[in-house]
């Protein structure tokens, strides 16, 4: 579904990603972990076009290397940038509304709303309240929501577990798995390795921007040197 190759981000004289190559297929979920600073956030954000990169991005058969962002969320491409970003002075309500900006399906749009506010009750009681006064928790999950409205088939998440209590990052790992049991193939960055490997079918390995390792979630859970000597957990 998607495959990237030899792709590099660059800030100034900063090398944040160097020729990075992976690939999602449908209905995986497939975790990017590595340590602060490896180039986690710079590879979704190249793959999505929220920042210049130089390399090849195919999805679903189609080079969207030059596609605008919103384009690409056009053809079904989503992400959900670290640190919650939801419109702080509008309802849940209307902050779902806006992720639905590139749709023009009016019933749809209505069903669907109904239908991630099923997904996340917390969002159904706190309908009408402004999205700057919800806590952590439940910012992160109206911001996956709303990216779960423009109806993505590829949803990428960057660190969905930032910041949240233990116990709401293991319901948060439960709704990102209920995603994919809805069909949604998804790409998610985290530190919180265990939780992710344990949720997740296969992993990449990033450090330096390079990336050091893939396998399977189940493989690398059982590989603690491994895990140890990348991710220092
Ligand atoms: P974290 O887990 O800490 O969020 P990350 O793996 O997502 O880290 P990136 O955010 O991709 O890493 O950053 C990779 C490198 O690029 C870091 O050294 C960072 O300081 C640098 N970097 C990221 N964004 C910029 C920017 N806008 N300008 C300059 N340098 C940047």
């Amino acid at each position: 579904m998607l495959s990237v190759k030899g792709l590099s981000v660059h800030y100034g004289a900063i090398r944040a990603l160097r020729e990075a190559s992976i690939s999602v297929a449908r209905g995986e979920l497939v975790a990017l972990l590595g340590p602060n600073g490896a180039g986690k956030t710079s590879l979704i954000s190249g793959i999505a076009g929220l920042v210049r990169a130089a390399g090849e991005v195919v999805f679903e058969g189609k080079e969207i290397q030059r596609l605008a962002t919103e384009d690409r969320v056009r053809r079904g491409l989503s992400v959900t940038p670290e640190g919650r970003h939801v419109f702080a002075n509008l309802t849940v309500a209307e902050n779902l509304r806006l992720g639905a900006a590139t749709r023009r399906d009016r019933d749809g749009v209505g069903q669907d709303i109904e239908k991630y506010l099923g997904l996340f009750p917390i969002l159904r009681e706190r309908n009408r309240q402004l999205a700057g006064t919800l806590s952590g928790g439940e910012q992160q999950m109206l911001a996956i929501a709303r990216a779960m409205m423009s109806r993505p088939s590829l949803l990428m998440l960057d660190e969905p577990s930032l910041g949240l209590a233990p116990r709401i990052v293991a319901q948060m790992f439960d709704y990102v798995s209920r995603l994919k049991e809805e069909g949604v193939t998804l790409l998610v960055v985290e530190q919180n390795v265990m939780q992710a490997l344990k949720h997740a079918d296969r992993a990449y390995v990033i450090s330096s921007g390079i990336i050091r390792h893939e396998g399977r979630a189940e493989e690398l859970r059982g590989d603690p040197k491994l895990i140890e000597s990348y991710l220092g957990s």
